[in-house]
């Protein structure tokens, strides 16, 4: 385009006339550095540990230098004197090229970007920073990534350590957890605005819910009723919504679940609703989009599966009503095994044999015998009065012998392990406590992970989506104006900007929360595309997928 900027006729990173000559110059570097470590001696005796991590150390940051070199050669970020400003729309003035350091899986680059300044706001961005989704961050895309993947399995100061232990790069704990957290914010957000139905992957699909204590901040607690001796709090509820199915038979032909099927949402969420409530509760309405989700609500079968709590079988019956109810075997033996401690006292042979019996009852479905056992003691024992409440408040959930010959599963399990790895393996280890937003935060990055789809989200990823969407929607304006203006060659028709490919107007379309994945596009492929429009000349666009295919 050449009417861009001082150097702006050097033309976007996919292109570069001097490939061959940067590939050459590179390769030799890389060599002479390579040929400095191991010296120029017989090879024998050689720590070859010690030389291939030094190695990696050097070539990445030949790599980085080049990288940056080359980003730095190229200002068509320049896009003219005159920006809209992001925030108050007046024009923000181009005031030279910045310099900023940030972290990338190559080690420290420093760039220097075209800068527009608005007086009004007393604030500025850089169109660059935006295209490489570098917006309002000190990490590239690919270390924000390993953040989010590290900090998603193990604790903030572990994950730091193992990335710098296995990729080489520091980030400070400080770092990994705010940058964690921002991704997890984003991911619950995305969470909630986008649900693509599939179809249900069985014909028989269960569905689950429980809830599972997490340590908080006093802070969070202030005021809230808990379990401790003096009434207060120590944790809170985060409460797991997990579906999967079990198609699989074990070698007693009981149902196992089918590997891969499991997925989770949860969060510190209430689900209460009264009904009065106009709409669901915050958990009725993520068990919603989680079993639209996952095909639940179209599955020719379904299953809801839990304990005996209360809140589980509202739910089932607001949002599936139809479905079939089980409460979890296991738990109802449990308590009937509570009550025999309690009768007959704990480790007697008495409560062992009178517990053996219920459990046989409640295996073979004689319910009522099992009632009557219970009652004979439910005037004098408490446990025996409350699990008689319970078998009775859920005999139509315990109809055990009906549901096994159906070939359902009646076992919890999924669930149970759900709460133990999707939330406790996490969030309740030694020394943590949490505040309620950064719990759901690092659950929501932790559920995305363990369901498979961390790598959907990140395709479609924003770096911040609100203000992002917006300098977008106002560069793709502006970008198009200047364009007319100078009449330039302009492959797009006369709205290129709803059109998607080499566009800018699908990252718009996904900061908005357009639904349409095939507008959806990280901050790479918008990148390289403002680069192309910014550039002004048409070429294909290099999309951030098959760049990162190609790197792989
Ligand atoms: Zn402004």
């Amino acid at each position: 385009m050449g009417g861009h900027g001082a150097g702006g006729a050097s033309g976007g990173l996919a292109r570069g006339r001097a490939k061959g000559g940067l590939k050459k110059a590179f390769d030799a570097e890389v060599t002479v550095e390579i040929e400095t470590l191991v010296g120029p001696g017989a090879l024998e005796g050689l720590d070859f540990e010690a030389i291939e991590t030094a190695a990696r150390r050097q070539a990445l940051a030949v790599a980085a230098r080049a990288i940056a070199q080359r980003l730095n050669a190229d200002h068509s970020d320049h896009v003219g004197p005159i920006l809209s400003c992001v925030a108050c729309h007046k024009p923000a003035r181009y005031a030279g090229r910045r310099e900023k350091s940030f972290e990338t899986v190559l080690g420290e680059m420093t760039l220097a970007r075209a800068y527009y300044h608005c007086e009004g706001c007393e604030a500025g961005f850089c169109p660059r920073d935006l295209a490489l989704g570098l917006l309002d961050t000190t990490l590239s895309p690919a270390l924000t990534r390993m953040v989010g993947l590290v900090s998603a399995m193990v604790s903030f100061a572990e994950g730091g350590e193992l990335m710098q232990e296995l990729a080489g790069v520091e980030v400070d704990v400080k770092q990994v957890e705010r940058t964690a957290k921002t991704l997890g914010r984003e991911i619950a957000e995305d969470e909630r605005r986008v649900v693509e139905p599939s179809p249900p992957t069985a014909p028989t699909m269960y569905l689950g819910m429980d809830g599972t204590g997490v340590p908080m901040r006093r802070s969070e607690l202030a005021g809230r009723a808990g379990k401790q001796p003096d009434g207060s709090a120590k944790t809170r509820e985060v409460k797991l919504c997990t579906v999967w199915s079990a198609e699989c038979r074990d070698r007693e032909g009981i149902p196992v679940r089918d590997q891969g099927s499991v997925s989770y949402s949860a969060a510190i969420e209430s689900a209460a609703s009264r009904d009065t409530d106009q709409t669901l509760s915050a958990f009725a309405q993520r068990v919603g989009r989680e079993a639209r989700r996952r095909g639940f609500d179209q599955a020719p079968r379904r299953v809801v599966l839990g304990d005996g709590a209360p809140w589980i079988w509202n739910l089932a019956d607001e949002l599936f009503p139809g479905a079939v109810q089980i409460v979890d075997l296991y738990h109802a033996k449990h308590h009937l095994s509570d009550v025999a401690k309690a009768i007959y006292g704990p480790g007697s042979d008495l409560a062992r044999q009178w517990a053996k019996q219920r459990h046989q009852e409640l295996d073979e479905g004689h319910l009522g015998s099992l009632l009557l056992a219970l009652r004979a003691h439910a005037e004098v024992n408490e446990e025996a009065r409350k699990c008689l409440d319970y078998i009775t408040r859920n005999h139509s959930r315990m109809r055990y012998p009906e549901f096994r010959s159906k070939g359902l599963s009646v076992s919890t399990g999924v669930v149970e392990a759900g709460c133990k790895v999707a939330i406790g393996t996490r969030l309740k280890r030694a020394g943590m406590h949490w505040t309620a937003a950064g719990a759901d935060a690092i659950i929501a990055l932790r559920c995305c992970k363990l369901s498979g789809r961390f790598e959907d989200f990140w395709v479609k990823w924003t770096p911040i989506s609100g203000p992002v969407a917006k300098v977008v929607l106002v560069a793709c304006s502006l970008f198009e104006r200047s364009r007319n203006h100078e009449e330039q060659d302009e492959p797009h028709d006369a709205q290129p900007c709803v059109q998607g490919e080499g566009c800018l107007g699908g990252a718009a379309g996904a900061g908005a929360g357009g639904g349409d994945r095939s507008t959806l596009q990280g901050p790479r492929e918008r990148g390289l595309q403002v680069a192309a429009s910014a550039g002004g000349e048409h070429r294909p666009s290099v999309r951030g997928r098959e760049c990162r295919q190609r790197l792989r």
